[in-house]
């Protein structure tokens, strides 16, 4: 038997995020994960952004997750002399009169700090302006599928990663000290879940009910288009290397599957071409659900009759932001040095 301080079930943004936390913190770590090819964490555009959505709803504890999420990915990209987060900023144009009228009403008490207006605020040759917008300088972009390839070939490199897939009821056994785990011929202290979204309730936590939404991305090929910031207008268009940029997401609540559409292809493409004024050529679209529990919340805690197995899940939309703060936050109630705040707590 192989003896742990915490085995971590799930190697998406959720996972890996706890195994740095834990690392850093001294702990003896394993992680199991099957390897989807197409996970929530691998497509999605890992944008964090201060002000989002149609009604212009400032970003649930921005002031302290931001710096704390930057802190967290410098210092991994330094660990691993790897780059994935991008602090781009990101331009907001109007759609309508009632955004302007929002944004009028609420840009001196409420965005101070957070906006600016530059003029010109997009280049007109490449984007159609007629209602204006802003500038937020702080929001960022991880390169997920980056943060993860290089923290899993760290984990693997530290014989710390078994590739499997772990029989969520079975092959976790709890007693009062310790979770055994037969398959990997693993002991830990405590095994937590990070599994994402799933259709089939966790077994050991059947409570928790995902409220999920499926969304489909597209990356694009814009060969004229010079534009380093992230777009937003509806859609967002985000650049990725050289000529490639991607673009999305829709919002699906009913099909919640990881099964691309037509018609969510033609919803991202019709809305970017109300203000991208260049021509694009799609060279990949793929979906995945979001695992949302409680709406812009995580999810974190422990079992209540089995203490030594825990949850960090419901990342929702804002993984890249929340997965920071929040994996620290699980990894101080691990080492006994915290507590987990009580909006969030399982
Ligand atoms: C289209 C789209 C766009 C998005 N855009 C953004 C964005 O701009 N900004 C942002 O912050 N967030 C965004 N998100 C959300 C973000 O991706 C999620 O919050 C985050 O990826 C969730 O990570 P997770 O680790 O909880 O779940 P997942 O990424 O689903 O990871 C779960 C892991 O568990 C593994 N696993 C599951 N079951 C088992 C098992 N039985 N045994 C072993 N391993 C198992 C899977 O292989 C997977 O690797 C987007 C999501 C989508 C779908």
């Amino acid at each position: 038997m192989t003896h742990v301080d915490t085995l971590i079930i799930g190697g998406g943004l959720a996972g890996t995020t706890l195994a740095w936390s834990l690392m850093h913190r001294g702990q003896r770590v394993a992680i199991v994960d099957r390897g989807t090819k197409r996970s929530s964490s691998i497509i999605a555009a890992g944008l964090m952004t201060p002000i989002t959505g149609k009604r212009l709803a400032l970003s649930w504890r921005w002031p302290e997750l931001r710096p704390f999420a930057g802190h967290f990915y410098r210092t991994i990209e330094t660990a691993t002399q790897t780059t994935f987060f991008h602090e781009r900023g990101m331009v907001r144009l109007f759609r309508n009169e009632r955004e302007c009228a929002v944004f009028a009403n609420r840009v001196d008490a409420e965005f101070r700090g957070l906006v600016q207006q530059p003029e010109p605020l997009v280049n007109e040759q490449e984007f159609a302006n007629a209602l204006g917008g802003f500038a937020m300088p702080t929001a960022a972009q991880l390169d997920v599928k980056a943060y993860l390839d290089c923290s899993r070939r760290e984990f693997r490199e530290a014989g710390m990663l078994h590739e499997v897939e772990i029989d969520v009821a079975m092959d976790i056994v709890p007693s009062a000290d310790r979770v055994i785990c037969q398959p990997l011929l693993l002991e830990a202290r405590t095994a937590i879940f990070c599994l994402g979204y799933h259709p089939i309730p966790n077994p050991w936590f059947p409570s928790l009910q995902f409220n999920s939404a499926k969304g489909e991305i597209l990356t694009l090929r814009i060969p004229e288009l010079r534009e380093k910031r992230i777009l937003n207008r509806g859609v967002w268009l985000a650049p990725l290397e050289g000529e490639m940029f991607r673009a999305g997401s829709t919002y699906e609540r009913e099909q919640l599957d990881g099964e691309p559409t037509e018609r969510g292809r033609e919803e991202i493409e019709s809305r970017l071409s109300e203000f991208l004024r260049l021509p694009f050529e799609v060279i990949d679209h793929a979906a995945a659900v979001r695992p949302i529990i409680r709406e812009s919340r995580p999810v974190l805690g422990f079992h209540p009759d089995h203490p030594r197995i825990g949850i960090f899940n419901g990342l929702g939309s804002k993984g890249s932001l929340l997965a920071p703060f929040f994996a620290a936050q699980l990894a101080d109630a691990l080492c006994g040095t915290g507590q987990i705040d009580p909006d969030v707590r399982a």
